[in-house]
């Protein structure tokens, strides 16, 4: 999608440290890391939020969550826990309007979240 960080990201026209890619997913490292480890998993394809998953894309969710994470966790070395956490939507917190799943490791994490 035209004026997209994240889609910029996933192309290669924006540059980015990257972790991961396969042809669907991407994921780099955050700009303003908010854990010692702090990546961010994206679909490439342009989805907005959460909210915006449907029926199509189960298999993309579940490659997420089943392949990429524990992948990324264990190559990360997030042996001691990790938090995966998405912001939809304004209440939500979310500030780039592209799907994006924070992983987040390598010190204690507070709960609740603010
Ligand atoms: P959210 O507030 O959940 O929408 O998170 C957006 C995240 O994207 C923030 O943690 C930003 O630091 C991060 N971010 C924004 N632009 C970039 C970029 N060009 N490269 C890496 N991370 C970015
Ligand atoms: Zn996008």
């Amino acid at each position: 999608m035209a004026d997209c960080i994240f889609c910029k990201i996933a192309s290669g026209e924006i540059p980015s440290t990257m972790v991961y890619e396969d042809d669907t997913v991407a994921a780099f490292k955050d700009l303003e890391p908010q854990a010692p480890t702090h990546v961010l998993i994206i679909p490439k394809k342009h989805v907005v939020s959460a909210a915006d998953l449907g029926k199509d894309d189960r298999e993309l969710a579940a490659h997420i969550f089943c392949d990429v994470v524990p992948k990324l966790a264990k190559e990360l070395g997030l042996s001691k826990g990790f938090r995966v956490v998405t912001n939809a939507g304004e209440e939500g917190g979310q500030t780039v309007m592209h799907l994006h799943f924070h992983l987040l490791g390598g010190r204690s994490m507070q709960w609740p979240p603010g």
